[in-house]
């Protein structure tokens, strides 16, 4: 067991432990030499803790669709905190309690949305991602069946710095609600603060190039909050919000309402902001004739994963080539798709069966990339595309990286020719609903010409 103390509590044991001194890079910020620990010093230290085992909740509302009640817009964020939780998780608790009351009062009026929306409050989220991981794999096969995609929001507000993040067929959709809305501080489009903020981002980690649509949206997406079984797990296309700022209180006493009142969004502008960006990405997904999936970005950033994984590395005895084709031919049959869809709906006769067969297909290429033996290791992590390092951190093709990383070639040939399967199959995919787009069977059941 680990426990937690105070500089203040740590302060005295640390001066009496004892022992050698410690080497330089072990040294904390204490005004004290530190040392390893001897013989010296006897403590006798009560903790007063509560161990008992206590149920979890998960607490869903849903709002069944009008038009298409079996296709599923989730949405999710946790309820528990590790001590007051001010803005962890409660500032975005209150952003979706915010947002619930706002489609309450639409269903009152008389608006639902096409698609069903259901949303979730998190319980267990600091102890393992419990809560969500237990009702993903509760309902694993008809998220599998039903889910368009998963939206969370963790914390909601710590500061005015957007910070969003999207698998990369929803970036464009992301990039293009921020249009809708504006920065409170400054007044500009959300549009632009966000990028000014990843700038400044980019900046202060060094990085070089400039901030432009293909970079702007993070699609580096690791672990650490409730959205890893949707992702990882159940293969659902995630989207992630969150307003960031300097937060030194995070998971400590002080994270609390009078940090958040005072500190961290006075007037809670940024908290509506959310609820209102949360709420029309929502009904977007919702409410689309065709679902907004930009798979001609999702291939263009693979390439990129790829590029990445590559980088620096001696590949002499990995041929990426039939893996890069592959991703070439899903990236052209994404941008055949969007072109077919866009020509769809501009004529304006979009055939309720032709609409639902296009929609679920499209909602088939996330599950697409799920390896059901998982990557070499970690079974429960079936997602080709995206997996995590052991702290959390974001790990693109995880099996491939995992085998490059450690000159296993035999694997890492193997899991290139799985993804090229998988990416094989969804340009089949896309090309078949292109076609079906483009040619649709008539009432009689042959073809229009
Ligand atoms: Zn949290």
């Amino acid at each position: 067991m680990a426990l937690p103390l105070s500089w203040n509590d740590a302060k005295p044991l640390l001066e009496h432990i004892g022992g050698p001194v410690a080497p330089k890079d072990w040294q904390g910020g204490l005004p004290i030499s530190y040392h390893l620990g001897g013989n010296d010093a006897q403590v006798h230290l009560k903790i007063d803790m509560d161990n008992s085992i206590k149920p979890y909740y998960v607490v869903e509302a849903r709002i069944r669709g009008s038009e298409f009640p079996d296709q599923w817009v989730v949405m999710g964020n946790h309820r528990d905190a590790w001590v007051f939780g001010g803005v962890d998780p409660s500032s975005g608790t209150a952003s979706m309690m915010e947002l619930t009351r706002g489609l309450g009062q639409l269903l009152r009026q008389g608006i639902r949305p096409r698609r069903t929306l259901v949303i979730c409050s998190w319980d267990g989220e600091e102890v393992g991602l419990t809560g969500s991981t237990e009702w993903g794999e509760q309902f694993q096969d008809e998220l599998r069946q039903k889910a368009v995609a998963y939206i969370n929001v963790d914390s909601s507000t710590s500061g005015p710095n957007f910070e969003g993040s999207a698998v990369a067929s929803l970036a464009p959709l992301l990039r293009e609600v921020s249009h809708g809305f504006q920065d409170p501080a400054s007044g500009r489009p959300l549009y632009e603060a966000w990028k000014a903020a990843v700038e400044r981002a980019r900046a202060e980690r060094k990085e070089a190039g400039p901030v432009t649509d293909a970079n702007l949206v993070d699609t580096r997406i690791g672990s650490g909050s409730d959205h890893t079984v949707f992702l990882n797990h159940v293969g659902m296309p995630v989207i992630g919000l969150d307003f960031d700022g300097p937060y030194g209180v995070y998971h400590s006493m002080y994270d609390d309402f009078y940090w958040i009142n005072h500190f961290g969004d006075p007037g809670y502008r940024y908290h509506t902001l959310m609820s209102q960006l949360w709420g029309v990405i929502a009904l977007r997904l919702a409410n689309a004739d065709l679902l907004p999936f930009d798979f001609s970005e999702y291939g263009n950033n693979i390439g990129q994963f790829v590029d990445e994984l590559a980088k620096g590395k001696d590949m002499s005895r990995l041929d990426l080539a039939p893996l890069r084709s592959a991703i070439a031919d899903f990236t052209k049959a994404g941008r055949e798709l969007d072109a077919a869809e866009q020509e769809k709906l501009a004529s304006g006769k979009l055939e309720p069966t032709l609409q639902q067969q296009v929609n679920q297909g499209a909602m088939q290429v996330e599950r697409n990339w799920l390896n059901p033996q998982g990557i070499p290791g970690r079974p429960w992590f079936e997602h080709m595309l995206y997996g995590a390092r052991y702290t959390y951190a974001h790990l693109e093709l995880p099996a491939l990286t995992e085998a490059v990383d450690k000159s296993d070639w035999t694997t890492a040939r193997q899991q290139a020719e799985l993804l090229r399967q998988a990416l094989e199959k969804n340009t089949h995919l896309l090309q078949e609903l292109t076609s079906e787009l483009q040619n649709p069977p008539t009432s009689a059941g042959g073809r229009a010409q």
